[in-house]
């Protein structure tokens, strides 16, 4: 008997797909921000002259730098540690999926820890998510209801007829 689906799969539909989608990460959709934060790196301080080997300020003004100082002070860049630490991230809006049942039917495991979720975004952001350390959620509200998430598991790439979008699963740190 033939498949009575057969070819109903077209390409409007996959368009159809695409283009919920689509509208579900909209800037005024269901997106709310997600911070991704990396690594932090250092960068030696461009305000004072800093002693490379010592690793640290030599009280010095650098011709230059933003905020002047009286050579023999402590660099007010700085606080005289010649190296300033960067904080590493970005910011992206995502659809965010709270629904444990979501999660466990596009998941890998049948086990996540109680207040995971399921992040929808473009394909585009693979690598953001594959080395983030962290992610943090804008709920809305103030600074102290942030909350920090790592990755549980490789990012899925999902779409129909192509891997349009991606899923990663998130639990709290
Ligand atoms: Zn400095």
């Amino acid at each position: 008997m033939a498949n009575p689906f057969s070819g109903i799969i077209s390409t409007e539909l996959k368009q159809t797909y695409n283009n919920a989608i689509d509208a579900l990460l909209e800037t005024t959709a269901l997106v709310r921000t997600c911070k991704f934060t990396f690594d932090s790196t250092e960068s030696v301080c461009n305000n004072c002259i800093v002693d490379t080997l010592k690793k640290t300020s030599t009280g010095y003004y650098k011709s230059g730098g933003s905020i002047p100082f009286t050579n023999g002070q402590i660099c007010p860049n700085c606080n005289g540690a010649g190296l300033i630490l960067n904080e590493n991230e970005v910011s992206l809006n995502l659809a965010i999926i709270y629904d444990m049942k979501m999660l466990l039917k596009f998941g890998k495991s049948t086990q996540y820890p109680q207040g995971s979720l399921l992040l929808v975004s473009k394909i585009s952001t693979l690598d953001t998510i594959k080395q983030a350390k962290g992610m943090i959620t804008d709920t809305g509200l103030d600074n102290s209801m942030r909350l920090k998430y790592k990755l549980l598991e490789a990012p899925t790439p999902v779409g129909f007829g192509a891997s349009d979008y991606l899923f990663s699963i998130w639990g709290l740190v």
